[in-house]
């Protein structure tokens, strides 16, 4: 909430007149408790994972050729009521478990200092402040996934997630609820370390969710503008660690490359890759199962 009752009144306290995005924050925000601002992540995440698998989900239903030939594993197939399933199925563990962590986690918010005030962050600040929490939920990730494939880990907790060995875009977040908590506290590190303006950690949450529905759509598009970004991992990357399943000692990353070439856990996708171009695409692999 603003202190401020007008927008006059923040005026005359900041000693100059309001850009238009402080204008509209100062019109959306005013009046609205801290509390309630940070809730607005719970129906940010859902709302976008309502929306952004649709494209998928109508790709996968409508069996377009020329779409279906950037498909990882073609010979996959998913009914509407399968996918309705797996969206119900999240929804549901939405409610017990994510929507409880935001809750949980908002005195912890207000004590590292995330800021709701009319300080909006500049394009450079959103940058590199979303970058970095990338690389540590990336890092931090990296290892937690590594040891959710011990056995009774894998087979308590981690089991759920591999259900889908072609995964879809709206089985991104489809997961046992312990997962969704466990794999929760790494994207919450990075705004406690560094933390900013509360539409920063708004839009983060958001880019996250995009880009894990991303990651398990099951395609795999040459002028996805995704390729441009330096050691993105992307859905064939992450495609192949279902495809292998309990058993894979590869891919773990969630985001980017690079941990697993560090940590020598790329070598099964790798030794895939150069099969793949052995025979003109590194999918034949897929499509001959
Ligand atoms: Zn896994
Ligand atoms: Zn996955």
């Amino acid at each position: 909430m603003l202190p401020y009752h007008t927008l006059q009144e923040a005026e005359v306290a900041l000693g100059r007149g309001l850009t238009l995005p402080q204008t509209i924050w100062f019109k959306y925000s005013a009046n609205k408790p801290d509390f309630l601002l940070h809730c607005h992540n719970s129906l940010f995440l859902l709302f976008f994972y309502s929306i952004a698998p649709i494209p998928f989900l109508l790709m996968e239903l409508g069996g377009n050729y020329k779409l279906n030939k950037h498909k990882i594993q073609p010979k996959v197939k998913r009914t509407f009521w399968e996918m309705f399933k797996c969206y119900k199925d999240v929804v549901h563990t939405f409610v017990i478990a994510v929507t409880p962590l935001q809750i949980i986690s908002y005195p912890t918010i207000k004590w590292i200092g995330i800021r709701t005030g009319l300080s909006l962050p500049s394009g450079w600040e959103l940058f590199w402040q979303i970058l970095v929490y990338f690389v540590i939920e990336d890092y931090l990730g990296y290892w937690i996934h590594r040891m959710l494939h011990y056995k009774w880990a894998y087979q308590k907790i981690h089991k759920v997630h591999h259900e889908y060995s072609a995964p879809i875009g709206l089985s991104a977040p489809y997961a046992h609820w312990a997962e969704i908590i466990i794999l929760g506290i790494p994207a919450f590190i990075g705004p406690v370390l560094v933390p900013g303006h509360i539409t920063t950690y708004w839009l983060w949450f958001i880019l996250r969710q995009i880009e894990a529905i991303e990651t398990h759509s099951g395609y795999d598009f040459p002028w996805s503008c995704t390729k441009f970004i330096p050691f993105y991992g992307g859905a064939a990357f992450h495609d192949y660690h279902h495809y292998v399943g309990e058993k894979t000692q590869s891919n773990f990353a969630s985001v980017f490359t690079y941990c697993d070439y560090i940590y020598g856990t790329h070598k099964g996708y790798q030794y895939i890759k150069q099969k793949g171009r052995e025979n003109s695409t590194y999918t034949k692999k897929y499509k001959m199962k």
